[in-house]
């Protein structure tokens, strides 16, 4: 049964989660093939919102084909409590509320939304997006009651999407800035997240001052808000207890408060690498970071990159083998916000470990990366493959290469001083210092779980029988 009895469709907790493919689809909003996309959220004075008030800028559902549209969804809020450090918080809710609907499809955040409406809730009569507006209306005033007005506008007009988009770059990058500066070692708590739990169920996201939310939608700042003025919500204080490692970054409580969270299931966390423990990833990740064990560094690839990477697989194959709330040696979801960070992958070597970032993400954390590696970063303008990479990477003497030697004199037994042979720059044939293991796989189908870890199985058949009952 419907939550809303004059909107057209089903409205319920069960859609969320629900994927339209794009044969289904009767129009898609934002996603890989447009460039301006984004959903906003701004706290206003009381006297600036006229609560319930839905408004479309240029032409609604009913006029639109089966294409991709330029889409913005532009929210303002006003309450006594509402400030400007609830604005993330708030905006991330978008994403929730809006896959409550039958047959409408939201996936990502900020600049990154992904909107599509199946063809079959249109012919239902989900031709507007009055319908869609009144759910948000009803759902965050029912959810959120710090906000007393709230007024929502669509955006398919390409001209103004691409003028408002501008106003939402500039906003998170103030939101993101506003988080710089403080060290995890001064917070007195850190914050966790559970909102991707209807898609990763034993996704817990630990967000730090300096480790960043994996969507780059949520900072410690807005943890803190949302914990405060929704104490029962998705966003909860996890107090740090002793820290038992501070360079992989592992807190007794935050294991604790995982462990809790997850359902037993993720016991420990280490916040600043993608090896061992590493922070679960969900699948709202701005960025993977990927081990190329070939020339033993880091690729980075983010959501936008559509070519193949240097390992010859594009984001979205990278992405599943990430995500699902499982920790994966070697393939870490990231925000990009957390690549400008002094922690980020502190203990795998940091900047000085990564050897492949596409250019479109280098320009936007250019100037956090360290200066002297600035020209040893391979992007896809100068490297397509893993030779290229290899070429690339001796050519502009990247720190990695220290790394390739140290593994050599690890491998090549020491010989006499007379057969002694120079060691030159070329990674050897195996990398002895990290090990990558198959991902933890679980699955839980019609009463059976399976749970495969740190296994290398090779088959050519695999059955699975029901033994029979004695
Ligand atoms: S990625 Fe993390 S912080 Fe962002 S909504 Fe999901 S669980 Fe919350």
């Amino acid at each position: 049964m419907s939550m809303f009895s004059d909107i057209p469709v089903d409205v319920g907790i069960v859609y969320e989660g629900e994927r339209i493919r794009w044969p289904d689809t009767y129009a898609e909003f934002g996603g890989p093939r447009v460039e301006y996309k984004f959903e906003l959220v701004k706290a206003r004075g009381m006297n600036e919102v006229e609560d319930g008030k839905i408004t479309i800028i240029g032409p609604d559902l009913n006029d639109l084909e089966k294409k991709s549209y330029p889409f913005g969804i532009y929210v303002e809020v006003a309450g006594k409590e509402i400030e400007e450090e609830l604005e993330g918080v708030i905006e991330r809710r978008i994403h929730e509320y809006i896959n409550y609907i039958e047959g409408v499809m939201h996936l990502n955040q900020r600049y990154d939304i992904w909107i599509r409406i199946s063809k079959r809730s249109f012919d239902k009569g989900l031709n507007s997006f009055t319908y869609i507006g009144k759910v948000l209306y009803r759902l965050f005033k029912s959810e959120l009651p710090i906000i007393e007005k709230i007024q929502i506008t669509f955006i398919t007009d390409p001209e103004k999407v691409k003028e408002k988009f501008k106003e939402a770059m500039e906003t998170y990058e103030k939101r993101d800035a506003r988080a710089r500066g403080l060290t995890d070692e001064e917070a007195d708590a850190f914050y966790g997240c559970t909102l991707c739990q209807s898609f990763a169920p034993t996704h817990v996201c630990v967000i730090t001052p300096q480790r960043y939310s994996n969507c780059g939608a949520i900072s410690w700042f807005d943890g803190r808000a949302a914990a405060r003025v929704d104490p029962k919500g998705p966003i909860f204080r996890i107090n740090k207890g002793e820290c038992t490692d501070p360079v992989k970054g592992e807190w007794t409580d935050v294991d604790e408060a995982v462990k809790l969270k997850s359902g037993g299931e993720i016991k420990r966390v280490w916040l600043y690498t993608a090896f061992g423990y590493p922070h679960t990833s969900c699948g709202c990740f701005e960025a993977v970071a990927f081990y190329i064990p070939e020339v033993d560094g880091f690729g980075i690839v983010h959501r936008g990159f559509t070519e193949n990477t240097p390992i010859g697989i594009s984001f979205s194959t990278i992405a599943d083998s990430t995500a699902g709330g499982r920790q994966v040696d070697g393939f870490h979801g990231i925000s990009i916000e957390y690549m400008r960070s002094p922690k980020f992958l502190q203990a795998d070597g940091g900047w000085e470990r990564v050897v492949w970032v596409p250019q479109a993400v280098i320009e936007r954390v250019k100037d956090f990366i360290p200066k002297h590696l600035a020209d040893k970063i391979a992007t896809e303008n100068e490297v397509k493959n893993i030779e290229e990479l290899k070429q690339f990477l001796i050519a502009r003497s990247h720190p990695i290469i220290k790394r390739w030697e140290a593994a050599k004199a690890e491998i090549i037994e020491k010989p006499p001083e007379e057969e002694r042979v120079e060691v030159t720059a070329t990674p050897p044939a195996t990398m002895p210092t990290t090990e990558i293991t198959v991902p933890t796989i679980t699955g839980v189908t019609g009463g059976f779980k399976i749970v495969l870890k740190n296994v290398k199985i090779h088959a050519k058949e695999i059955k699975i029988v029901r033994s029979k009952e004695k």
